[in-house]
């Protein structure tokens, strides 16, 4: 039954090599004419509307290259428009606008380290960012696509980080890769025990079964992505999505994680806001399971 599916799998999906597809783009003209599909990419062009876009005078010469693009980043229907990864090619140009600028002076994150209540700060270098403890230099740390960061407002800065952060680590957690949106498997990394013997948090490793892309997040966080988490944050005041996890936490009543009794090894993690607590299980293939809320243990 199972290798019934992945034949047919195999048989619908035509894969072409990559230098093929990429040697594709190795054309000004062929990049003008994605950009200029990509200037209202839920749209279609008819052949003459997408001409008069591109800056090329020969239409036999035009039609060449779109021919080229066509049923791999161009697809016709009655006009042409985008397809899939057309589209991810036009979204890659504008992410990796004004690379070579891309850094930003620090901002003040207004959130104490949960290890030894110094200052948090937030830079940006690298194409990541990275929220960091002045004293002692911990914190966290995830890539931010340079060409977004002049979408924002200094003061915007800090809640569009965490946005992104958010929305990449969703993506991880419904089991999509951030790069390519492949299948990802994942793992619980640091064992229960690790707790007892003062090796800090849980951590669960995402890693991408087709491009091999790799992501940590803590289980603390990651159980912070769980509809009925979220939902409790949310009504106790906190969204989730708009600032880093660890630093609600840090405003919550209680957080801890705790060596969890299930036959696997699993971690604990349970926040409390006044008479309420959400409990979760990370298990130790790294899936949030067992969450539910109830009256404040402590
Ligand atoms: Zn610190
Ligand atoms: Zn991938």
């Amino acid at each position: 039954m199972g290798a019934d599916r992945q034949s047919e799998t195999s048989e619908a999906v035509e894969e072409r090599a990559p230098d093929d597809v990429f040697g594709l783009l190795g054309s000004e003209a062929r990049v003008d004419i994605l950009r200029a599909l990509g200037s209202r990419p839920d749209d279609e062009f008819s052949f003459s509307e997408l001409f008069d876009a591109v800056a090329i005078d020969d239409s036999g010469n035009f039609n060449y290259h779109l021919e080229k693009l066509r049923g791999v980043f161009v697809r016709k229907t009655d006009g042409y428009g985008l397809t899939h990864a057309g589209k991810s090619v036009v979204g890659a140009m504008y992410a990796g606008t004004y690379t070579a600028n891309a850094a930003i002076e620090p901002i003040s994150a207004d959130w104490d380290c949960l290890l030894c209540g110094g200052e948090m700060l937030i830079h940006y270098e690298d194409e990541r960012v990275r929220f960091r403890c002045e004293d002692c230099e911990e914190g966290a740390s995830f890539p931010f696509p340079p060409g977004n960061l002049d979408e924002f407002d200094r003061d915007e800065l800090p809640r569009a980080f965490a946005r992104w952060y958010h929305q990449s680590f969703r993506k991880l957690f419904n089991g999509f890769c951030g790069v390519c949106s492949g299948r990802v498997e994942r793992e619980l990394l640091h064992p229960p025990e690790s707790i007892e013997e003062g090796r800090g948090p849980s951590e669960v490793a995402f890693e991408c079964t087709r491009c091999g892309s790799f992501g940590v997040i803590t289980g603390g966080s990651l159980v912070t992505m769980h509809p009925i988490v979220e939902g409790f944050l949310a009504e106790h005041g906190f969204d989730v999505s708009a600032r880093h996890p660890s630093q609600i936490w840090a405003e919550l009543d209680d957080h801890e994680a705790f060596y969890d009794g299930h036959e696997q090894p699993a971690f604990g993690v349970r926040f409390a806001v006044d008479d309420e607590q959400v409990v979760a299980t990370v298990t130790a293939d790294g899936f949030v399971e067992d969450v539910r809320r109830e009256p404040r243990a402590d």
